[in-house]
């Protein structure tokens, strides 16, 4: 079927009073932006529904496109059709007949903006639930919870029908929540975390810790395709990473084994928070868990928080492994998660981290080495890039799967 437009429902923006204006012209720019590669595309976003204008775009290329947007509770291609009865019949039951599989139930939904329409809502659904039962042999009319919702939207430059409500990714437009610094590793968690953080609307700046020569360019090229992954979500993200050799290397050489992960994760965190302050962002998030590994505990996490006051939000805290595994496979990023190449804190992690470190000792430990002129000479080396969606980082990718099947 040649659609018209797709009609985007809101999700709980709907309910966000004051801010709503923001929001609607937050989520406007965020659509813009997602669909840009298509040539002639309108997008109206209005008070209450937001409208993409197809003028002979490829209506399921732009859905697809739509369904990584958050804060789209849900949408609808339409077609409009003139305000005759006869195109509106016509096309009704042409729509109808689309989806329409033996013994399937169907209402029809009018609503009417142009208040001079010919025919008032009651009339409307009337006139066109007969027209349905006459033509779609098989059919009958059910209220609750029918198979086929065929809305009819009388505006005033048209009639628009709409078959079928497709699922949106829900949550609340990328740069609502303001902006935070995001800890992604290589690994299954802080992707899985990055999206969720966005999906509340946080815009998230990627920080990335590598340590060459014990980690390798792929390392460091497979977190900036997971980002290029993720970027899908908001446009484009900025991703920062940070020389971290010297200052394991120095740890390992100063600070007993015990604690060595634990001075390790307070660096980590002290540069991400000047980072942060750098970039005036207002939070960090990570892909913690709580009880999963020995930093993950919350005598550890007491231990590493004590350097910073800024929130440090943790969207998998409460969730189990095979639960973020999954939300990894469904937003396509476990695949990229699972190649092999090891990240600067496996290589640096003792056989035995302490799960319950002591904070004066971490304290004490800490004050082996030299923390501020570590850390300047780390936020020296920072090198910061755009990354956009779908850009490639991992060369030869497909033969790097091949060799892991
Ligand atoms: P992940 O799967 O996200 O790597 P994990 O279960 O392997 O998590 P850790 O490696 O202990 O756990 O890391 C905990 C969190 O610390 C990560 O989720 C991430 O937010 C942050 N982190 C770890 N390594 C790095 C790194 N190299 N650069 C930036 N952040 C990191
Ligand atoms: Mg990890």
């Amino acid at each position: 079927m040649e659609y018209s437009e797709i009609m985007v429902r809101y999700g709980e923006l709907s309910t966000k009073g004051k801010n709503k204006k923001d929001f609607i012209k937050q989520l406007g720019q965020n659509v813009r932006k997602a669909l840009s590669e298509f040539d002639g595309l309108e997008v109206k976003a209005q008070h209450d529904r937001l409208h993409v204008t197809l003028n002979g775009a490829d209506s399921s290329a732009v859905m697809e496109r739509l369904r990584g947007v958050f804060g789209i509770e849900n949408f609808s291609p339409s077609v409009k059709v003139d305000k005759d009865l006869d195109s509106i019949k016509e096309a009704a039951v042409a729509m109808v007949k689309e989806v329409f599989e033996p013994g399937m139930t169907f209402k029809i939904n009018t609503r009417r903006q142009d208040k001079e329409f010919k025919y008032d809502t009651y009339q409307m659904n009337n006139i066109m639930g007969d027209t349905i039962l006459d033509n779609v042999p098989g059919i009958s009319v059910q209220m609750k919870h029918p198979d086929i919702e065929l809305r009819v939207e009388v505006r005033m430059n048209g009639v628009y029908l709409s078959g079928k409500t497709i699922q949106g990714a829900g949550g609340l437009p990328v740069g609502t929540g303001g902006k935070a610094v995001m800890m992604l590793s290589g690994g299954i968690d802080s992707p899985v975390a990055s999206y969720y953080a966005m999906r509340r609307g946080v815009k998230i700046d990627m920080v990335h810790f590598f340590s060459p020569p014990y980690t390798s360019e792929q390392a460091l090229a497979k977190a900036k395709e997971l980002t290029a992954k993720l970027a899908g979500y908001s446009g484009g993200i900025q991703f920062i990473q940070v020389p971290f050799t010297k200052i394991q290397e120095t740890i390992k050489e100063k600070v007993p084994e015990g604690y060595l992960m634990t001075v390790q994760r307070r660096l980590m965190l002290r540069l991400t928070v000047a980072v942060a302050e750098m970039r005036h962002a207002k939070g960090i998030f990570n892909g913690e868990s709580l009880g999963q590994v020995a930093s993950q505990t919350l005598d550890s996490m007491q231990a590493i928080n004590d350097v910073t006051t800024m929130p440090i939000l943790r969207p998998l805290l409460s969730l189990d492994k095979t639960e973020i595994i999954k939300v990894a496979e469904d937003i396509d990023t476990y695949d990229l998660s699972i190649l092999p190449y090891e990240d600067c804190c496996t290589i640096f992690t003792p056989p035995s981290p302490k799960t319950r470190p002591d904070l004066e000792k971490t304290r004490k430990y800490e004050g082996y080495i030299d923390v501020e002129g570590l850390m300047k000479e780390a936020l020296d080396g920072i090198v910061i890039s755009e990354i956009r969606p779908g850009d490639n980082y991992l060369n030869q990718n497909e033969d790097v799967f091949a060799e892991l099947l």
